[in-house]
């Protein structure tokens, strides 16, 4: 795959009415090395396709109190039974390639917890207390871990457009 991306100023057109793709993306690189140019003349404008990368702010550790606390008797919010991995709460840029990264480090991190709430499960019923605790470890592993990668992959500083084109038709 090859990837282009560039900050969205002035803003890009969306997909829906983008007229000559590699048109627009030739006149992003117009200033760059000519050799992108070429990358860029020789791919498929079909294959092309524009990915609007969308990035999250960190959530503090006392999120679901917080949530909970808005309407207790709503199961929806903040529910410990609800655990939340890879983009669902940390999506960020793809500049570093993280994304999917910390999403396996996240199952790593949530695997022993629910480990320890299926053996206890053997024994006796599961309380809320317990799934509250459980998730609690997890995410005071998983939030400090992930979203320092948000913040390294650009944070929401940048909005970023990516158009990317499957390398097969490149080569
Ligand atoms: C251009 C680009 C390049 C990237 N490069 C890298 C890289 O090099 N390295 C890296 O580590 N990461 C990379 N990433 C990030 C990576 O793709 C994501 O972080 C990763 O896929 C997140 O995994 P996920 O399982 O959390 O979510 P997803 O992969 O988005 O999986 C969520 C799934 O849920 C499904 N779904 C959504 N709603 C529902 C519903 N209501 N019911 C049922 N199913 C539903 C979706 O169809 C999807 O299959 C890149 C991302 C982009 C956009």
């Amino acid at each position: 795959m090859v990837g282009l991306s560039w900050v969205r100023s002035p803003p890009t057109p969306s997909i829906a009415t983008v007229k000559g793709i590699k048109s627009l993306m030739l006149s992003h690189v117009k200033s760059w090395h000519p050799g992108y140019s070429k990358i860029i003349e020789v791919v498929n404008e079909n294959d092309v396709y524009i990915v609007n990368a969308r990035a999250s702010n960190p959530l503090k550790k006392t999120w679901r109190r917080d949530a909970k606390k808005k309407d207790p008797s709503d199961l929806c919010l903040g529910n410990p039974r609800i655990w939340l991995l890879g983009d669902a709460i940390h999506p960020m840029l793809p500049s570093r390639g993280m994304g999917a990264n910390q999403a396996l480090h996240d199952c790593a991190d949530a695997l022993p917890q629910f480990l320890k709430l299926a053996e206890k499960k053997r024994h006796s019923k599961l309380s809320e207390k317990d799934f509250l605790e459980a998730v609690t470890a997890y995410e005071e592993k998983m939030m400090p871990r992930s979203f320092a990668w948000v913040a390294k992959s650009g944070g929401t500083s940048q909005t970023v457009c990516h158009a990317l084109h499957p390398a097969e038709s490149v080569a």
